[in-house]
Order: C-alpha cells, then sequence, then structure tokens
C-alpha cells in the first residue's frame, strides 16, 4: 500500500512540506470495532432476531463496552417489526457507532484481552483452550449469541471454483434448507489471532453489492483442510450479518451452531462431532451488510460526468483487515488461499477483479453476473474488485501480460504516462527477480475515492486518481515523479507482499520497506535523469527520523499481538527507515549479493509467507558470513530509534563514538543505550570515493587512522545510511570553508545530507544554530535540487517556529531571499524544461520565494495569473499551484473566482491545486468558511479533508491556529470520518501543532491530548513530545538564530 503523499509527500514542492524538518508519516492505531455495528446487524433479517437480543441483553455484562452501549441508540428492537425499518436502524448504528469510540475506556475486558494474547502464542497450533481460560475470558469479554444451528442435510449442489468458463456453477449458493436456532452463552475463543486449526483452502465467494442503496448481500462456500482435530472453527467478520450457517464433511452436515463475537470481530462454527485432522470440510455462509462510510471495506465512491450528474462506484479496500467487512473469512496474512469470485452488477457497469472475466450470465432485472476466474493462492488482504462505469486503455508486456489503466469516463487517456510505466516495471521485475508475474493481467484502476495513495491487489491495482492520472495540460514535474513511483511502488509488491507476504504484521516492513527500496532503484532505472538516488539518503531522513527521534517510536518490527493497532504498521518506519537499512545493507554487501539472496528469497517462498530469518538466510548463501548480516541487521530493526555517531580528530586518528539519538538531546547520554553495527566511509580532503572500504563500527568506541588532512566525512549521503553524524567544531568550520570554495568535492546528496544534519543537531541543543545557517552560505551557488530541498526545508521549519514571535522570523526570511535570489534570477525558465531536476528546483523554491516576500516572484506569479484569468493565457505546470495561491494571497476576488473552479472541476489533480491555493487564505472569514464546508462531504471530497487542514496549518500562525481549532471542535467527526489509527488523522494532528511553543499554546495541546483515549493514540502522544521539546528549546533557537544573522549585518 502507498499511503497519501507517501511517493511524494518527502520532495513535494507543497506548502504543507515546508513545515516539517522531516516529514510526518505516523499512523495510530485504536479499536477499530466496537463490537456495536456487528452485534446490531447481526440481529436483524433472521427471524431469531428479537429473540436473540432480548436474549443478549440478558445476558450483558454491564462493564462490557459494546452490549453497555445498546441504550445509548435508543433502538427498541421490540418496535422493528419492518425489513426497511430494520435496514434504516442497523445503517443508522453502522454510522453512528464510531461516535462512541471516544467513550470506549480500556476497561477490563481489553486488558483480560490482552493478557490472552501475551499468554497465547500466536495461535499456532492451540487447538483447545482450557475451559477456566475461556470461562474467565467470557465473564469479560463481550459475548453475542447468535446461534444457527444447522440440524439438517443439505439438499443442494454447491458450485465448484470457477478455474474456467465452462466449469463455472452458474446457480447462487443456496441457503441451507433447515435451522434450528440456539442461544449460546459462550464464546470459544479469546485471542485476537485466529487458531490454526483449519486452513481454508479455497473461497467460492458470491457477492451482490447494491450500489444505489449501498447494501450488500453474498453467498459463501469455504474449503478447509483440518490441520489439528478440534470442534470449532473460528474466522472473522466485522459488520456482517449472517443468516445461515452450514458445516459439511464429504457426505454428510454436522450438526452444529454460529457464535459470534464482535469485539473479536469473529464468528465461530461448533460442531457436536470432532472434525478431524487431514480431512477436508465445507463450510457454507449466507450474509448481508451495509457498505462502509470511511473508504474502508466496500464503500461507494462518487463523480460526475461531463453533463455533472453523479454517479456511482463500488470499491474495495481490505488491506489491512477490512476484507471481514465485506464476507466472512480467515483475514490474516498467513491464511493463504485461492479465492473464486463472482459478482453480480447492473448491466450498464463493468466488474473488475483480481483476475480475468471468464463468464457473464443474464440475470432478471437488468442485472449481470459475472465470474472471475480463480486466483492463486494469497492473502485475504489482497482480495480486490471494482463495480462502475468505467474505460480503459490497454498495452501488453513482452512477456504477454495485458496491462490496463481504467478510469471513470474520459479519463483513461490520462493514464498513458502510467500504462507506459506498469509495463517497463513490470518486465523489469520479470528479469530482475527472475520469477514471471504469473497472472494473465494487470489493471491499474484509478478511483476518484480512496483512503490511501494506491493499494497493491494482486492484478487489480487500485489508485486515488493523482497517483495515476497526469491529464496533459496539469503535469508538473513531482506530479510525473509521484506517478512514475507510485506505480513502480505497487508493481514491486506483486512480489514483495502478493507472492511472499510476511508472516504477520509486525513484519509489514518486509512487504513495505521492500516496496519503497524498489520504487527507488526501478524508477531510477526508467529515469536517470531523475537523479533519484541522491535524493533517496535526504527523503528517507525526511520520512522518518524525527518520529524515530522521539521517546514515542517503535522499532522496524514490532510487536502487534492487538489487531487493532495494524494500521498503526502503516508509517515511515515500516517504508522508508526500513528502505534506509535495506538500502545500507544492499551498499555495504556491494549490491550483487544483496540483489541474488533477494531472488533467492522469493522463488524460497513463493506462495507462502515468510519470516525475517528467511531473508537474512537467502542473503547470507551469497555472502561468508550468515551471523555478520544478522547480526548487523538485528540491530536496524529491533532496537527502536538510531544512533548519533560523533567523530572527533585527534592526532592522526578519527575517534568516533555511538549513542542513540533523541531530538530531546539529554545533558549526559546513557552510557547503556543501545548499539548498532554502523556501515561508515571516511572520506577525507586527500582520498577519493573510489579507493573507499566500508568500515562496520560495532561498539560504542571505536577508531579510524586518518592522515593530515584539511576536513574529513563519514559518508552517510552516498550509503544511504540511517544515522547522523556531528563532527568536532574545527571539522565543521573546515568544511563549512570547503563548500563555500568548491562545493562540488562533495556530491549533491552529501551536501544535503550534511545541511540537514546540521539542522536537527542544532535543533537538538548539540550544536550552535551557526553550524547549519553558516552552511547554507554557499547556497548561492548551488544548482542542483537536492542540497536546496534540504536547505528550505530546514529553514522553513525554523522560519515556522520563528514566524510565532515577529522579528527574528523576518530577519531570517530576508536571509532566505538574500541566499535564494541567484535561483530566482538564474534557474528559472518560467517553462517547463526539459531538464526534471531544474523543473523540480523551480516548482519547490518558487512559492517559498512567494512567501517570503520576494517581490520579484510574486510580481512575476500575479503577471502569470491575469494573463492567465483574462487572456486565457497557459500557465506553466510547474508553478500553477503557486499562481493560484499568490492570487489568493494578493487578489481579493481570486478566492470567490478560484472557488467556483473548485467547485466545478473535474480533475482530481487540478482540484488538489486549488484547494491548497484556497486554503493558503489570509482571510479568516474565508478559512472559516472553507472550514464549515470540509464538514459537508458534498462540498470537499473526504479524502481531501487532510490536504485542507495541513495546508492551512503550515502556511501562517493564523492559519495553525484555525486548523487547530478546527481539528479540536470537531475531533468526533474526524474520528469517525478517518479512525484513530488513521494516517490521515495523524497527518492533521502533526501539521497543527508541530509549529507549538509558546507555553500557552503547549499547555492547551497537551491538556486535550491527555484527555480520554487521545493519549492512547501514539502520534498524538509523539505530538506532545516534540511541542514539549520545542518549549524546551525556543529561548535558545530565537537566541542563536538571531545573534548570528545580526552577525552579518551590513553583510547580506
Ligand atoms: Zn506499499
Amino acid at each position: 500500500m502507498q499511503g497519501e503523499f507517501e511517493s511524494d509527500r518527502a520532495f513535494l514542492p507543497k506548502n504543507m512540506i515546508e513545515n516539517s524538518m522531516f516529514e510526518e508519516d505516523e499512523t495510530e492505531g485504536i479499536p477499530i470495532d466496537d463490537g456495536m455495528s456487528d452485534v446490531a446487524i447481526g440481529m436483524r433479517h433472521t427471524g431469531a432476531t428479537d429473540d436473540v437480543l432480548h436474549d443478549a441483553q440478558q445476558h450483558s455484562v454491564p462493564s462490557s463496552p459494546g452490549l453497555s452501549r445498546l441504550p445509548v441508540y435508543g433502538l427498541d428492537l421490540d418496535e422493528l417489526e419492518e425489513d426497511e425499518e430494520d435496514e434504516d436502524s442497523s445503517r443508522r448504528l453502522l454510522g453512528t457507532a464510531f461516535l462512541y469510540r471516544m467513550d470506549d475506556e480500556p476497561g477490563a475486558m481489553r486488558n483480560s484481552d490482552l493478557a490472552e494474547i501475551r499468554n497465547a502464542r500466536s495461535g499456532a497450533g492451540i487447538n483447545s483452550l482450557p475451559a477456566c481460560t475461556l470461562r474467565r475470558a467470557f465473564a469479560a469479554v463481550l459475548l453475542c449469541a447468535l446461534a444457527v444451528v444447522v440440524i439438517t442435510v443439505l439438499a443442494y449442489k454447491l458450485p465448484g471454483p470457477c478455474n474456467s468458463g465452462d466449469d463455472c456453477q452458474s446457480t447462487t449458493l443456496p441457503s441451507p434448507t433447515v435451522s434450528v436456532r440456539q442461544n449460546i452463552d459462550e464464546f470459544l475463543w479469546s485471542n485476537n489471532r485466529l487458531p490454526r486449526f483449519v486452513q481454508p483452502k479455497i473461497y467460492t465467494l458470491h457477492l451482490h453489492p447494491n450500489i444505489t442503496n449501498e447494501t450488500f448481500s453474498g453467498q459463501l462456500k469455504v474449503t478447509l483442510t483440518v490441520i489439528e482435530q478440534t470442534s470449532y472453527i473460528v474466522f472473522h467478520g466485522m459488520g456482517l450479518n449472517i443468516l445461515s450457517a452450514a458445516l459439511l464433511a464429504v457426505d454428510s452436515s454436522l450438526p452444529s451452531s454460529l457464535l459470534t463475537n464482535s469485539v473479536l470481530q469473529q464468528h465461530a462454527v461448533r460442531s457436536t462431532e470432532p472434525l478431524r485432522a487431514g480431512h477436508q470440510y465445507d463450510l457454507f455462509l449466507n450474509f448481508s451488510g451495509n457498505f462502509s462510510h470511511n473508504l474502508k471495506g466496500l464503500y461507494r465512491s462518487t463523480t460526475r460526468n461531463e453533463n455533472g450528474i453523479l454517479k456511482y462506484l463500488a470499491v474495495t479496500q481490505f488491506e489491512p483487515t477490512y476484507a471481514r467487512m465485506v464476507f466472512p473469512c480467515f483475514d490474516e496474512p498467513a491464511f493463504k488461499a485461492k479465492f473464486s469470485l463472482s459478482l453480480v452488477r447492473e448491466n450498464r457497469h463493468v466488474a473488475l477483479a483480481n483476475m480475468p472475466l471468464v463468464k457473464s450470465e443474464p440475470l432478471p432485472g437488468e442485472l449481470t453476473k459475472d465470474s472471475f476466474l480463480t486466483t492463486v493462492k494469497m492473502s485475504s488482504y489482497l482480495l480486490a474488485f471494482a463495480i462502475g462505469e468505467f474505460e480503459s486503455i490497454s498495452s501488453k508486456t513482452n512477456s504477454g501480460v495485458n496491462v490496463s489503466i481504467f478510469a471513470v469516463p474520459g479519463k483513461a487517456q490520462h493514464g498513458k504516462f502510467a500504462l507506459d510505466e506498469a509495463v517497463k516495471a513490470l518486465e523489469l521485475y520479470e528479469t530482475a527477480f527472475s520469477i514471471a508475474y504469473p497472472l494473465q493481467k494487470l489493471d491499474l484502476l484509478a478511483v476518484p475515492d480512496f483512503g490511501a495513495g494506491a493499494m497493491e491487489n494482486w492484478g487489480l491495482v487500485i489508485f486515488r486518481e493523482i497517483y495515476l492520472l497526469l491529464p496533459p495540460d496539469n503535469t508538473n514535474a513531482f506530479s510525473i515523479i509521484s506517478v512514475s513511483r507510485t506505480v513502480t511502488h505497487e508493481l514491486a509488491h506483486q512480489w514483495f507482499g502478493n507472492l511472499v507476504t510476511m508472516e504477520w504484521w509486525n513484519d509489514l516492513w518486509l512487504n513495505e520497506g521492500f516496496a519503497t527500496l524498489m520504487e527507488v532503484i526501478v524508477t531510477d532505472a526508467l529515469h536517470s535523469d531523475w537523479d533519484l538516488r541522491s535524493q533517496n539518503s535526504l527523503n528517507n531522513m525526511l520520512s522518518a527520523m524525527k518520529k524515530d527521534s522521539l521517546q514515542n517510536t517503535h522499532p522496524i518490527s514490532a510487536n502487534v499481538h492487538n489487531i487493532s493497532k495494524v494500521e498503526e504498521m502503516f508509517d515511515s518506519l515500516s517504508y522508508q527507515k526500513a528502505a534506509a537499512v535495506l538500502g545500507m545493507l544492499r551498499f555495504y554487501l556491494k549490491v550483487q549479493p544483496f540483489d541474488q539472496g533477494v531472488k533467492v528469497y522469493l522463488k524460497n517462498n513463493s506462495y507462502r509467507n515468510a519470516e525475517v530469518e528467511d531473508l537474512w538466510r537467502a542473503i547470507s548463501q551469497s555472502v561468508d558470513n550468515m551471523g555478520d548480516v544478522t547480526k548487523m541487521m538485528d540491530s536496524w530493526i529491533y532496537q527502536p530509534g538510531f544512533p548519533l555517531v560523533t567523530a572527533t580528530l585527534n592526532g592522526n586518528e578519527v575517534h568516533l563514538h555511538q549513542d542513540r539519538f533523541f531530538l530531546d538531546h539529554p545533558e549526559a547520554p546513557d552510557t547503556k543505550s543501545e548499539l548498532w553495527r554502523i556501515p561508515l566511509i571516511l572520506l577525507t580532503s586527500n582520498n577519493s570515493l573510489s579507493d573507499l572500504e566500508f568500515h562496520l563500527m560495532v561498539n560504542r568506541e571505536d577508531k579510524l587512522p586518518i592522515g593530515e588532512v584539511t576536513w574529513f566525512l563519514l559518508d552517510e549521503g552516498d550509503v544511504g545510511g540511517f544515522y547522523l553524524v556531528n563532527y568536532d567544531v574545527a571539522n565543521w568550520n573546515a568544511l563549512q570553508k570547503q563548500l563555500m570554495e568548491d562545493h562540488t568535492v562533495f556530491g549533491s546528496s552529501q551536501r544535503a545530507v550534511l545541511l540537514h544534519s546540521a539542522f536537527v543537531l542544532a535543533f537538538s541543543g548539540i550544536l550552535n544554530y551557526s553550524v547549519p545557517l553558516s552552511l547554507t552560505q554557499y547556497l548561492p551557488a548551488e544548482t542542483s535540487f537536492v542540497p536546496w530541498h534540504s536547505a528550505l526545508r530546514n529553514l522553513g521549519v525554523l522560519n515556522n517556529l520563528l514566524e510565532f514571535y515577529g522579528a527574528e522570523s523576518h530577519h531570517l526570511q530576508d536571509y532566505i531571499l538574500n541566499i535564494s535570489t541567484p535561483i530566482l534570477n538564474i534557474s528559472f525558465s518560467w517553462n517547463s524544461s526539459e531538464i526534471v531536476q531544474q523543473r523540480m528546483l523551480q516548482e519547490y523554491s518558487f512559492p517559498l520565494l512567494c512567501r517570503y516576500g520576494s517581490e520579484n516572484a510574486t510580481r512575476k506569479a500575479l503577471s502569470l495569473y491575469f494573463n492567465w484569468k483574462r487572456h486565457n493565457a497557459s500557465v506553466p505546470a510547474d508553478v500553477l499551484a503557486t499562481v493560484y495561491t499568490e492570487a489568493v494571497r494578493s487578489v481579493p476576488e481570486a478566492f470567490d473566482f478560484l472557488l467556483s473552479r473548485y467547485l466545478n472541476e473535474s480533475s482530481s489533480s487540478e482540484r488538489y491545486i486549488l484547494l491548497q491555493a484556497l486554503a493558503s487564505t489570509p482571510n479568516a472569514t474565508q478559512r472559516q468558511w472553507l472550514l464549515r464546508a470540509a464538514l459537508d462531504e458534498q462540498m470537499i471530497k473526504t479524502q481531501d479533508l487532510t490536504t485542507l487542514i495541513v495546508t492551512m496549518a503550515v502556511t501562517s500562525p493564523n492559519g495553525t491556529l484555525d486548523a487547530w481549532d478546527f481539528m479540536v471542535q470537531n475531533w468526533d467527526f474526524l474520528v469517525e470520518k478517518f479512525g484513530l489509527g488513521s494516517h490521515m488523522l495523524s497527518l492533521m494532528v502533526s501539521s497543527t501543532t508541530m509549529s507549538f511553543s509558546k507555553p500557552e499554546h503547549v499547555a492547551k495541546m497537551q491538556h486535550f491530548f491527555t484527555m480520554e483515549r487521545r493519549a492512547e493514540m501514539r502520534s498524538a502522544a509523539a505530538a506532545v513530545e516534540l511541542v514539549e521539546i520545542n518549549r524546551k528549546r525556543i529561548a535558545s533557537i530565537r537566541q542563536e538564530t538571531a545573534t548570528w544573522l545580526n552577525s552579518l549585518e551590513g553583510h547580506l
């Protein structure tokens, strides 16, 4: 999966990223389901509804969060007689269930639950739980008793898997003919992880999504193999109404009952006869449910056609744990199985799924049933489908895979670039891994509403439109790179993630770290002129280091026993830090052995699940000593944080010392803190890169011989290392002098990393701000994008902190304009140059120069705006965002004009740019109007709300405060929309708070986040920690910056 802003956020020229020394990328997790929706929906439709409910109420445990909420909804189920009323109520319940999450105290149930998990060994091989354990668990766990005992022989023939057009069964799965309900007062399992006594082999799933009324119904047959004898089959389901169930052995049905535990999002079928190991059984389920309203599971996306008519489409998003919202399944990555899917759609629609269509059959009522080829063996989170009006363009790889771009009508043509990238990338991956892409087709689908940036579903990758489509008249350099990187990332997942999947979510980094690493390698191979490799170290640092320098971080491989914490694994540590660490190993092993090992890893684990040791074992086959690889990587994978290496010249040696780095730098470092195995290259004024060898630093203290040198550098820049280096003052001065004399002695990546490191060390109080600020003095001679990116980002962070205080910020802005004048005068062509690096520099720096008061830049932006508005002259795509933004900031009527364009615009990328411009308005009334409008998803799409809040938060101190107030006042609404564990909410929290340092702001924020369960949100805890550091450091930061800027007086 590619998170929002993931692919381009490290180098977007957007205002939103200027506020961060590093990118913010935390996702947080809090239990997603409160247990209520499942209960409520589970109670409708079956004739048993009322009886079961009354029984459940009688059995309810007062402290259990699920049942205790029943009265909250004011729902008297005795009154629910009509089906329609039933449906409305259920939907209401589903929609409002989120509102009650904040009231959901972490009570005894969750604690005991957690204790159970800690005691259990990940579910594997556990056949039966001691009854006392179960009863104790039940005493605290919400149990909902929906029971259907099937005691009859099911006299129907069931469809088999769909492997070709001929053997597809056309009949819908029938319901069991007889069922007897029974109230069960005890669930059977108390672990978040499923037991492993059965293994699903193949799902035959038939679904009928009704897009108009946002409901679905389905029939499912799961063929299971019993691994260990058991009487229970436990599987997932969330918010589903299971209408009937049946369990069949080869020739007979088994009397059984169905139980539901909505807190664990699990159902259990209990058989009165033991299921025998090595035997096969079929589980049949009929069920129904509602579309979600939070872009998870199955949801409705909307678009308008060229006539302004509203069109609906149905889309799925199952990673990490949302397949269970759409059908009952064993929803953990290790339960790999095949899926044979059929879908009912309206005749005017197209249905897309992982596999090619093999058969379409007409049904009454203008409906069609589409059956798809059975999938390869895969995890449930990779299943996907979409139904709507789509058009496509297609191409073929040289190995014959049919690659298509699908989009809503009128937009598929905008996918030409992505199609070309996808074909080339697929061919490259097939060659690089020596494993063919196993499916006949690969569809890349752009949808108007999508929570993440993109999702790698096998054979049907789904993208948010701006990450796949490039409208010809609105294609800036960053969008081109972003589309390319997103496509190469998702295609890498077809191997890393789909073919070989992590065993459990604690090792999500095996999926995401690899995909992020491959994305850079392959995009660089396709477009070497973009110079992505030299941007890589800085991007990884910008993305992940800030989070990793706080106490509130976690190791790359972190324990996630609780299913509700899974979502928070999708953060910058699983993506960028993991990619950096893998890249570091790759360089250290001199590339080839690493690449060879990866091939072995993929081959050995195809269609299976892998753990970290499998990877090290495979890589070690190509190197001399596996112990070395494992030891080195363990230090990076299992320890939180990263090292600061302090390097001091002492005669003919460089003394090295390592400690864990904290932004809140301790007075006396902990001498027992973690140790890392750090690959280093010592670069000096006397040697060149060609004769350099890695040195692996393994102890706290180390030394390297060095001759007579003017300066030295521990080269993390080109290595791609995930660590910081500090030098003695004399060496910092010597490096600064070298930059001034001839900066090209260092590579552009090294220059960028030097600048970034100095700023981070100054923020934490290790260096005086005079050091990083002095380094920036060479910039008038700098023409490469990466060092400028590093400098402007860090200066932007400093400016945003100081802006709350006034004077120093004005001086700093004058200084930034002064050093930037040469790029403004020389580099700006004002036309789309062919040189992507130059376009990026222009696109990145232009809005900043305008913001810091460059009259030249603002005049240029406004002249482009008026020429466009009055004479319809085109504006170069790379500066379009700045032109709109400057118009909103300077021209009174521009806001209304651009707002009306926003409301009527159908292009997602154009809307994105327009919304950013509108959010930058200096007018408080307009900001308030926008924020109010954000509550109405007809006006601003849910997925775009983050853009609005984040942009507003980083544009000005007043914008920050407005965005903060909005977030606080509408916290429950935002939690309902996005979920506490979501990446989007996390971005809002970090962007609205990261520049707070005044005591009144810090106190207000700390008060808000320490209330109720908000402190459980890791990004909130991190934000609180960060502003506390801001508060402690701000006086020194102001003083040091002012002193340095004053020392320049007369020299500017
Ligand atoms: Zn991914």
